[in-house]
C-alpha cells in the first residue's frame, strides 16, 4: 500500500484513492488543509495499485519530441476578457464539446469551494474559465473520465500537470479519445486558506455569483484584479499588490509542500498541450499587442496538433518557434522557492481570528498604498506597459 516518506512525496492529485479497488483510501486534510491519502487498513487487500498509479512514486521520463507553438488570441472578445489571458481553453473546449465530448476542469461549486468537474455544454463550459489559484479537489473525477472513455465519448482534461500525469498514470493504457491541456504551474496554495479568504470576505461572499482572480477590468490584461462579482455588478475589486489572497499566491507563503519540488516542471510533457500567460506579447508582434489578453500554446503531440489546426480556423493565432515561446519561461521547469514564514503562517492561520490573521502578513501599510497608487499613477497617465517592458527585459538580463 501507499506510503509517503515525506510530504513533498504527494502532489494530491488522488489517483491512488481513484484507483483503489476495495474503496480503503480516503482523501483526508491534514491541518494545512491539503489532501493526502489516509489508508482503512482494515478494508486493504495490498494489491499494490495506488503505488503503482502513483506520478511521484513512478516518474515519467522526459523525452524530447517535436513541438509547435502559437500565440493565441480567442476572437470572442466576451469569452477573452472572462479568460485568463486569451481564451485558448475554452476554444479547445468548444471544439470538443462540438464533437459531441465533454471538458473536465476546475471550477468552484455552490460554496466556491474548487473542484474538479465535467462539463457537457457550452454554456458549462464557462465554470472553467479563468485561473483559480488554490489547490482543486479531484474527488472521484479520474474514475468518472475513464467511464467515459471506455464508453468511447471524446474527454478533455484540463489541470496542472501532477494533475495530467496523475490521470495518465491512473489510466494505465493510452486512450485515442482523450485530449489532456495542462498549465504552466506556479504552485498551488492551500485550499484551507482560500476558504479563510472566503470568510475574510464572506459580507461580499454571501451574495456573490462569481470570483475572479484575474479579473481583465478595469485596467486590462497587464494589471489583472481578483473581483467579487454579483450578476453584472463588482461589489469587490482589489489589485496584486493589496488583495490578500493575490499577495499570498505570489509571495509562495502557503503552497503544497510538493510545489517547492515539482516533478512535474518540464518542457517536454505528458500533455497533448501547455497553455499560459503571455504578458510579453510584444517581442513576437506589436499587432497582438492590445492588452485584452494572448495565451501562449505549445503543443506536444500529433492529436494535440490536429485540434489546434481546427481551432485556430477560427481565431487569431500566430505561430512561432517552441524555444522563443519557451524562453526565459521560469515558471515551467523551476520550482518556487518556500517563504521562510510559511510555518509561522499556517501557525497563526488556526490560532488567529481571520481579519487579524490577514491583517498580520498583509498588512494595508504606506508600502501597499505607495504600490498601489504608484501602479493606477502609471496606469492613468499611459505608462504602465512601457514600465511592465522595461521590468521585463530587466529580469531576463
Ligand atoms: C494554479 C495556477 C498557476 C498558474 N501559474 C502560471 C504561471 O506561473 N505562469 C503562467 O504563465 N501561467 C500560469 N497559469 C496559467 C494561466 O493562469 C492560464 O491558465 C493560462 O494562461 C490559460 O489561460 P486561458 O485564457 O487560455 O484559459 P482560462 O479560461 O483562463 O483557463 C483556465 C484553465 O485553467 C484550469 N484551472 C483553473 N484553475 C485551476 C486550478 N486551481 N487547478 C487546476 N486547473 C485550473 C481550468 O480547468 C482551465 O483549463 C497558472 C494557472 C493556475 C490555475
Ligand atoms: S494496496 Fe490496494 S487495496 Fe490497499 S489501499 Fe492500495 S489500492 Fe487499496
Ligand atoms: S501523489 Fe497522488 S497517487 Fe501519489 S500518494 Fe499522493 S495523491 Fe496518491
Ligand atoms: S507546482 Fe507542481 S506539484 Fe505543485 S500543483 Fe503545480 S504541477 Fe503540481
Amino acid at each position: 500500500m501507499i506510503n509517503i516518506k515525506d510530504k513533498t512525496g504527494c502532489c494530491g492529485c488522488s489517483a491512488c484513492f481513484n484507483i483503489c479497488p476495495k474503496n480503503a483510501i480516503i482523501m483526508k486534510p491534514d491541518n494545512e488543509g491539503f489532501l493526502y491519502p489516509d489508508i482503512q487498513e482494515e478494508l486493504c487487500v495490498n494489491c499494490g495499485l495506488c503505488e503503482k498509479v502513483c506520478p511521484i512514486q513512478n516518474p515519467m521520463q522526459e523525452i524530447q519530441k517535436e513541438q509547435t507553438a502559437y500565440l493565441f488570441q480567442n476572437s470572442n472578445d466576451r469569452v477573452r476578457e472572462e479568460s485568463t489571458s486569451g481564451g485558448a481553453f475554452t476554444a479547445i473546449g468548444e471544439y470538443v464539446l462540438n464533437r459531441g465530448g465533454v471538458v473536465v476542469g476546475a471550477a468552484y461549486d455552490e460554496e466556491f469551494r474548487i473542484i474538479h468537474s465535467i462539463a457537457e455544454s457550452t454554456f458549462e463550459l464557462r465554470k472553467f474559465r479563468n485561473s483559480k489559484y488554490a489547490q482543486s479537489n479531484m474527488q472521484d473525477i479520474y474514475r468518472q473520465i475513464r467511464k467515459l472513455l471506455d464508453s468511447g465519448r471524446f474527454v478533455c482534461f484540463s489541470g496542472t500537470p501532477c494533475q495530467v500525469e496523475g490521470l495518465l498514470s491512473f489510466l494505465r493504457k493510452k486512450y485515442d479519445n482523450l485530449l489532456c491541456v495542462d498549465i504552466v504551474c506556479h504552485a498551488v496554495p492551500s485550499p484551507k486558506l482560500w476558504e479563510k479568504y472566503l470568510q475574510y470576505q464572506s459580507s461580499k461572499v454571501k451574495d456573490a455569483t462569481n470570483i475572479l482572480f484575474r479579473d481583465k477590468k478595469p485596467y486590462g490584461y497587464k494589471y489583472s484584479s481578483m473581483s467579487i462579482y454579483k450578476g453584472n455588478d463588482v461589489i469587490y475589486r482589489n489589485g496584486v499588490e493589496s488583495d490578500k489572497m493575490l499577495r499570498a499566491f505570489f509571495s509562495e507563503i502557503a503552497d503544497r509542500p510538493s510545489c517547492y519540488d515539482c516533478k512535474f516542471k518540464k518542457r517536454y510533457r505528458e500533455s497533448d498541450i501547455t497553455i499560459w500567460d503571455c504578458f510579453e506579447v510584444y517581442r513576437f508582434s506589436q499587432k497582438l499587442d492590445d492588452d485584452k489578453g494572448t495565451t501562449r500554446v505549445l503543443i506536444h503531440s500529433e492529436s494535440g496538433r490536429k485540434v489546434m489546426d481546427e481551432v485556430l480556423k477560427d481565431n487569431i493565432s500566430l505561430q512561432v518557434s517552441a524555444d522563443a515561446l519557451c524562453v526565459g519561461v521560469k515558471e515551467m521547469v523551476f520550482s518556487v522557492k518556500k517563504n521562510p514564514k510559511r510555518d509561522a503562517f499556517f501557525a497563526d492561520m488556526d490560532k488567529l481570528e481571520t481579519t487579524e490573521f490577514f491583517n498580520k502578513y498583509f498588512p494595508d501599510d504606506g508600502i501597499m498604498y505607495l504600490k498601489k497608487t504608484a501602479r493606477r499613477i502609471l496606469i492613468i497617465t499611459g505608462l504602465y506597459s512601457f514600465a511592465k517592458k522595461l521590468k521585463q527585459k530587466m529580469k531576463r538580463r
